[in-house]
């Protein structure tokens, strides 16, 4: 099955070739006509074409286009969330696209010098044979002319040419060594070696512009779009998911969720695994909703979900992820299981039975959450709250309190998020904690000692965490 994203990718990866062929003309005309500095000259192309700029927002607007697309809605403008950071590495997205323009520049020049490199060097050996036998003096022995004349072969076997100039070139190589070949003994110059040499100096020179231009194309159509397409790709499939997750996750109607491979699948990988191992009792591919691995499980990852419903799931959830591994890498043949495990990991699991986790590639436990998720007042209440702070309360009359640490239940939401009631404070916990204001709940709950039940309450962030726990009231328990 196709990507659900693929189009979108598509798009961004045509307008990027487009706004390419800007950049290369002016990069072309700086460096061949102007002999402009490479990193100045590619400065000046990025700057005067607004390729940052406009990358920048092709990537927004492919990731916008994706989180719809997941989320089943018409398009809508980038949201400030897939902005935020989410994935293991902590970045926003602007820092992302900032990190990933350096690189984009940096593999356009590093192409394109090392084909100058390359030409300096071969224009360097075709001039000293030329100018050392034009002379008349020898300046260069004749042991070394076959070393001056492989200077020149690796730069047409490195640079890319069309086939025409490609054998031109070697043909005139060929002449310069034949004659080199014939020298006498004591090397005395003739005018066929001359005119040979003349003739590769001729070519070099001529072909050397033709390699920087052919070098900028690359440098810029393929080098650097990889790097282009990496992070449109990587984001996209991220806020496609999130999409996915937004809409289903809290869709009753949906159990679980089926791991889609697409069939731009490139390799051989741990997806391959998610799509047909029998991870949890479900079904191969099939994962509870809670218990998705995070897309995308590795760069240019495409995989998707879909939604997968009651009425298909037989069995009972239960987690059998080492056992399911086992089954499905008992499946494979040794080839494929040194592609995600390693060579020695699967030696190590062939052998001695070890757990596939700490060899798999890109494996990792943690599961997927919408950036967008709307939390419910049921996130809290399913959980047990540890207090982060002491409590004191009157024992009789004299001071006693609740440690740190000690666990409380919460039971309802009574103000903020997921409630009717409107948080008077949430400006302010949002301003000294951080998160946003209306995602603040206040939380009632119990902490229950040997003696007392005590109600509490406090405030509430999916992200912050709680904090402000206050004592409300006690009461001694029934014996
Ligand atoms: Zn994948």
């Amino acid at each position: 099955m196709a990507s659900p994203i693929q189009k979108i990718l598509q798009e961004a990866s045509f307008a990027y070739m487009s706004k390419a062929q800007i950049v290369i003309r002016l990069a072309i005309s700086y460096i061949v006509e102007d002999h402009m500095d490479t990193e100045e000259a590619i400065d000046k192309s990025l700057q005067e074409s607004q390729m940052d700029l406009f990358w920048e927002s092709a990537v927004e607007a492919a990731i916008a286009k994706a989180f719809a697309k997941g989320a089943g809605i018409a398009t809508i403008p980038l949201l400030p969330e897939l902005r935020e950071a989410w994935d293991p590495s902590g970045m926003k997205l602007s820092e992302k696209l900032h990190g990933t323009q350096k690189e984009m520049r940096q593999a356009i020049i590093s192409t394109i010098q090392q084909q100058q490199k390359l030409g300096k060097h071969a224009m360097q050996a075709a001039r000293a044979l030329y100018d050392g036998y034009n002379s008349g003096v020898h300046v260069i022995r004749k042991q070394e002319l076959p070393q001056y004349i492989q200077q020149v072969v690796h730069f047409v076997r490195r640079s890319e040419f069309p086939d025409d100039d490609y054998y031109a070139l070697m043909r005139r190589v060929r002449r310069a060594k034949r004659q080199t070949e014939r020298l006498g003994t004591h090397g005395a110059p003739n005018r066929a070696l001359k005119t040979a040499y003349k003739q590769l100096l001729n070519a070099v020179e001529k072909n050397n512009t033709k390699a920087i231009e052919n070098a900028v194309k690359t440098a810029v159509e393929e080098k650097s779009r990889y790097v282009a397409e990496r992070i449109a790709r990587t984001e996209a499939a991220r806020a496609w998911a999130d999409g996915f997750h937004y809409r289903y996750d809290g869709d009753t109607d949906v159990a679980a969720y089926r791991w889609k491979l697409s069939s731009r699948h490139p390799h051989f990988d741990i997806c391959d695994m998610y799509a047909h191992a029998n991870l949890w009792g479900l079904g191969p591919g099939i994962f509870p909703k809670d218990k998705t691995p995070a897309l995308p499980v590795h760069p240019h990852c495409l995989c998707h979900l879909s939604p997968v419903y009651h009425s298909e799931i037989k069995n009972k959830q239960t987690n059998r992820i080492r056992a399911g591994g086992d089954e499905w890498l008992e499946s494979l043949s040794h080839m494929e299981r040194y592609k995600v495990l390693g060579i020695q990991g699967a030696e190590k699991w062939e052998r001695h039975h070890a757990d596939w986790r700490r060899y798999m590639r890109n494996w990792s436990a943690e599961t997927a959450k919408s950036r967008l998720s709307i939390t419910t007042q049921d996130d809290i209440i399913k959980s047990e709250v540890s207090i982060g702070q002491q409590l004191s309360y009157k024992d009789e009359g004299q001071n006693a309190f609740i440690p740190e640490g000690a666990i409380v239940k919460p039971k309802k939401v009574i103000a903020g998020l997921g409630s009717d009631c409107n948080l008077r404070i949430a400006d302010k916990l949002a301003t000294d904690y951080g998160g946003m204001a209306k995602e603040w709940q206040k939380v009632v709950g119990t902490i229950t000692s040997d003696q007392y039940i005590f109600d509490v309450h406090w405030y509430h962030h999916k992200e912050v965490g709680n904090v402000l726990f206050k004592i409300k009231s006690y009461t001694e328990r029934r014996k």
